[in-house]
């Protein structure tokens, strides 16, 4: 556990005394994630996403989940609504759509995999002092095995 992640949950410990914890995806009294959202959060399926219309050559992408429902939820929680410890769950529905992405590449295949943070607009970044996506991405890019680690991209 990172010196970091103690102080974040030091920090979510004492909230906790202020304030009475809820679930972030339902609301549920009395849990930080409830075992229903819990579940649908260590459910997520990698599919693959294109946009549309798709620029010519983009490449194979994948996501975690549609942006609705519990990980809107979470991902809401967590970027603005003061959750900071939720980034461990979406650190894991981070790490499922990149093992699709790996898992998807052709064994001879020399494609880099890009982690591509959705940019936080200048205000948003002002407002809360870091970019936690791009942190996000950089936490879970350090437990990816070093002969595959993918590269990560600001574009
Ligand atoms: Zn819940």
């Amino acid at each position: 556990m990172s010196y970091r992640q103690v102080l974040l949950d030091c920090v979510a410990g004492a909230f906790d005394l202020v304030l009475p914890t809820h679930c972030a995806g339902c609301g549920a009294a009395g849990v930080r994630l409830c075992a229903v959202c819990g579940l649908a959060l260590q459910s997520v399926v990698a599919t693959r996403a294109r946009p549309d219309p798709a620029p010519d050559g983009f490449p194979a992408t994948f996501t975690a989940g549609q942006y609705e429902g519990v990980l809107r939820e979470v991902i809401v929680g967590w970027k603005d609504g003061g959750r900071p410890d939720l980034g461990q769950d979406l650190a894991f529905a981070l790490r499922v759509a990149l093992a699709a992405a790996i898992s998807a590449l052709e064994p001879r295949e020399s494609s880099t995999i890009c982690l591509v943070p959705a940019p936080s607009s200048p205000a948003s970044v002002r407002a809360r002092g870091y970019r936690p996506v791009a942190d996000l991405c950089r936490s879970v890019m350090r437990q990816v095995p070093a002969k595959i680690a993918p590269e990560w991209s600001t574009r």
